[in-house]
């Protein structure tokens, strides 16, 4: 059995970057053969802003996404998850159709990277807090086929979706409006707030407003079973260890 790799393209913050050394990725492939890690899925920095009303801002976003597919194609990573940005204000509409205009220009659907845009809580003027608004940002690229989605569990529930008592219903609708191939990984959080709250902070799995039983019933959904699952839980290594441990203790064969 593989076991996915997340990891981000660069500082994640700050989106400074070493120059690749052939080395370093050499020793990486070894390690990801030894311990069967795949798909490595790549998270681009939280910087970046395609939505931005400044063209500077946004210039950067197109640069810094542009180099990261080139360097993870170098890497062999299978997707790079982006979150789609920011309106500042502008409005849903105007976000949408910038962020659109911009991954126009970088992804041509011929990379062997895919990218995945994720879903969001809708926290501030973040754009892709609904299934829809995912929808058209894709389709208005021109090329919807070229992307995938990646689902964060904290962040639907912040958004509204009602993983917890709800999630064959809402998988429903995302299979209407983004047709579940489009489903590429999702990212595990439990949710420090409750649904609806459009607040985007992650729990460690089972602290917070979705719980263990949600939890179980999404790791083992027809669905979502076969996907790449991801953590992205406070607590570093030893937490992550205790809860990859609890997951493996929750799947029903
Ligand atoms: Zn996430």
């Amino acid at each position: 059995m593989q076991t996915p790799f997340n990891f981000f393209s660069r500082n994640p913050r700050g989106s400074a970057v070493k120059a690749l050394n052939l080395n370093d990725i050499k020793q990486a492939q070894k390690l990801c053969k030894n311990f069967s890690f795949g798909p490595l899925i790549a998270h681009a920095p939280y910087t970046l802003n395609l939505a931005s009303n400044k063209e500077k801002t946004r210039e950067f976003a197109r640069m810094v996404l542009r180099e990261d597919l080139e360097r993870l194609e170098t890497v062999k990573a299978t997707y790079l998850v982006m979150h789609p940005g920011s309106h500042v204000g502008e409005g849903i509409k105007e976000g949408i159709d910038k962020i659109a205009s911009g991954l126009k220009n970088i992804v041509t659907g011929e990379e062997s990277v895919m990218v995945l845009l994720e879903t969001m809580a809708g926290a501030g003027s973040e754009v892709g807090y609904t299934f829809e608004q995912l929808y058209d940002i894709m389709d208005k690229t021109g090329n919807p086929e070229a992307f995938g989605v990646c689902l964060d569990t904290c962040h639907v529930l912040g958004a509204g979706y009602d993983i917890i008592g709800k999630l064959d219903e809402v998988l429903v609708e995302f299979d209407r409006i983004l047709g579940s191939h489009r489903l590429k990984a999702v990212h595990l959080n439990d949710s420090k707030y409750p649904i609806a709250s459009r607040k985007d902070r992650h729990a460690s799995l089972g602290e917070g407003e979705l719980g263990l039983d949600s939890i179980k019933n999404i790791i083992n959904y027809p669905v979502l079973r076969t996907k790449p699952f991801l953590l992205e839980t406070p607590g570093g290594l030893e937490n992550y260890k205790k809860e990859i441990e609890l997951l493996k203790s929750m799947i029903v064969e």
